[in-house]
């Protein structure tokens, strides 16, 4: 690790650093716990040590540093993750290092790509503060945007001009990266090259999109004009190096914090819903833009909550997209629950013509998803003759089925068959097999260390030399008496532990596997053993080992007894002995015997 990876290490909490990715809940006096991201589960087996400044999943045994962490989770290099993590903290970077010229070359265009965004959104906040953004300001202060709302999203205006954008930002960047930030178009000419890029948002208010460090990555843009000439409603960037679609959760960087306090998300389709409810108090709430989610996101969303209140416009377009999303979340576990507006309005109507109260209110009053698909098959196939009720059954078997919990799939059944008034003998077992039929997962845990090794890793990992006593007891033991520890799952780290001079101990364990059984001692630690906990501890290996060994001798006695073989009798039967003196004193005394 560079000297500069070393002092970003010392400088940020990686407790910090994870809390701004998952949700974590104190778990003890030194441990954080929360649901792992790398891997579906359902109850937190994801440990961050706050002293030892470590990660370690209990259910798939990932183990790492703030670097690895970061690295996993935006799927990035080391360097990369490096830096990221230096920019949170506030660290100025210094002249990089990176491992390839290719790395080194992606790296500088996704830096350029972030500087363009950032020079265009300032650009675009001018244009809409000057003369040529007064249709736009108009427009904006029709849709109840407040000069403050505007600042907190960084809305602007894109100016119908094909060039002012590219005049602006060719001084900062190659032609090359200028095409690949998105922010300009260009027409494919008679000989298959590129033709000459020109600006891609005109005569359109700009709504930035952000990632979840709220950095700008990207742009959606409303047309201010109408009829025929005015395209589509909406234009959005390109996917770019910087910017994945269905990887970007609108708002998320303003409403996780939110999202966290209320341990729920509220789900709405549209970004202006979004930031009309976002700027009147109900800050956690994100947008999906119209389009289903996709695993990418509801991968993310997980991060920071299993709870979701979806509003989405009830207009049949919108249902589709909603459909898909809601199937999403619903396999991956969600608690969903579901919100009709009043005289079919979306949401950013509803609040500004009825208020806050009154949306709050029609949050509060979500329905169970369950409730909500029930009072769909009705309304969709209306009637009570048994033509009917098959069809709505069918609507519903694919969602129940979804559901990951036993529970609330038989829940959900017999709602569906009470609601839908179903006395039909057959139609009830269907329901019954939907609600059978989910196949369970079971959570695999690596619990493979027994209390012995457990101890041995904890003295090993001990640097303080307050209690450097028990230390050199372990490493004295391990090199001394090898034979007593052959066998043990974690032997390689022992090993590695014992030959560490002043470095981290999570940084001389390599191996994953025996990085990630390091990481389970650790984090059980209190406070770290003792030099007599370290002698029980070896004394207990020993009589194990004396132990099989006695097992062994006494199997061999019977065979020779069988076979007649007096001489090989008598050896074995002072082994035996010498055997039984030993464990008799390890189990009398407390010392070490040598
Ligand atoms: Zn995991």
């Amino acid at each position: 690790m560079s000297d500069f990876a070393q002092s970003v290490k010392q400088q940020v909490d990686i407790v910090k650093v994870i809390e701004g990715y998952i949700r974590l809940r104190k778990a003890g006096a030194q441990n954080y716990s929360g649901l792992c991201p790398f891997h579906k589960e359902k109850s937190p087996s994801f440990s961050v040590h706050a002293v030892r400044q470590f990660y370690h999943c209990f259910g798939c045994g990932v183990s790492g540093d703030v670097f690895s962490f970061v690295g996993k989770i935006e799927n990035v290099s080391f360097p990369e993750a490096v830096r990221i993590v230096a920019q949170k903290a506030g660290i100025p970077l210094p002249k990089r290092e990176f491992s390839s010229p290719e790395e080194a070359a992606e790296a500088r265009m996704r830096g350029k790509l972030l500087d363009l965004h950032e020079a265009a959104a300032g650009w675009f906040e001018e244009q809409l503060r000057g003369p040529e953004g007064a249709l736009a300001r108009e427009y904006l202060a029709g849709r109840g945007m407040t000069p403050e709302g505007i600042k907190v999203f960084r809305i602007g205006y894109a100016p119908e001009s094909f060039g002012a954008l590219r005049d602006r930002l060719s001084g900062m960047a190659d032609e090359a990266t200028l095409r690949a930030s998105g922010l300009f178009s260009s027409k494919e000419q008679g000989d298959g090259t590129q033709g000459p890029i020109y600006d891609r948002f005109r005569k359109r208010v700009t709504f930035p999109i952000c990632n979840e460090s709220g950095r700008v990555i990207a742009f959606t843009a409303r047309t201010l004009e109408s009829g025929e000439k005015a395209g589509p409603k909406y234009i959005n960037s390109p996917e770019t190096p910087l910017y994945h679609k269905g990887e970007v959760l609108f708002n998320l960087d303003k409403a996780k914090a939110a999202i966290r306090k209320a341990n729920y998300a509220l789900l709405v389709e549209g970004q202006m819903d979004c930031i009309s409810l976002f700027l009147r108090g109900i800050q956690h709430v994100i947008a999906t833009s119209g389009t289903a989610f996709t695993e990418q996101q509801v991968a993310i969303l997980k991060r920071h909550t299993q709870n979701v209140v979806v509003n989405f416009d009830p207009d049949a377009a919108g249902a589709n997209a909603a459909e898909k999303s809601i199937a999403l979340l619903t396999e991956e576990g969600f608690n969903l629950k579901l919100v009709t507006l009043e005289g079919g309005l979306d949401p950013d109507r509803f609040i500004r013509e009825r208020g806050v109260e009154a949306y709050t209110q029609a949050v509060l009053g979500a329905r169970r998803q369950s409730d909500y698909l029930i009072e769909r098959a009705r309304q969709t196939f209306p009637g009570a003759t048994a033509e009917q009720k098959l069809k709505q059954m069918n609507y519903l078997l694919p969602h129940i089925r979804r559901i990951p919990q036993k529970l609330v799939r038989e829940q959900f059944a017999m709602d569906a068959a009470q609601k839908l008034g179903i006395d039909s003998a057959v139609l009830r077992e269907e329901l019954r097999q939907a609600a059978l039929k989910r196949r369970e997962h079971i959570e695999v845990r690596t619990t493979a260390l027994t209390e012995v090794e457990r101890v041995l890793l904890r003295a090993l990992a001990i640097s303080d030399p307050e209690h450097g006593e028990a230390r050199r007891t372990a490493v004295d033991a391990l090199l001394r008496q090898s034979q007593w520890f052959e066998g043990l799952t974690c032997i390689y780290a022992l090993n590695a532990l014992a030959r560490r001079e002043s470095q981290d101990p999570m940084d001389v364990v390599e191996d994953p596997a025996q990085k990630a059984l390091l990481a389970e001692a650790l984090l059980g630690e209190n406070e770290p053993p003792t030099a007599e906990n370290v002698i029980d501890a070896i004394v207990s290996l020993q009589q194990r080992r004396l132990e099989a060994e006695l097992r062994d001798v006494r199997v061999q006695i019977a065979e020779a007894e069988r076979r007649g073989d007096f001489a090989e009798l008598a050896v074995l039967t002072q082994r035996k002995l010498d055997l039984d003196r030993a464990l008799r004193q390890l189990r009398g005394g407390g010392s070490l015997p040598n």
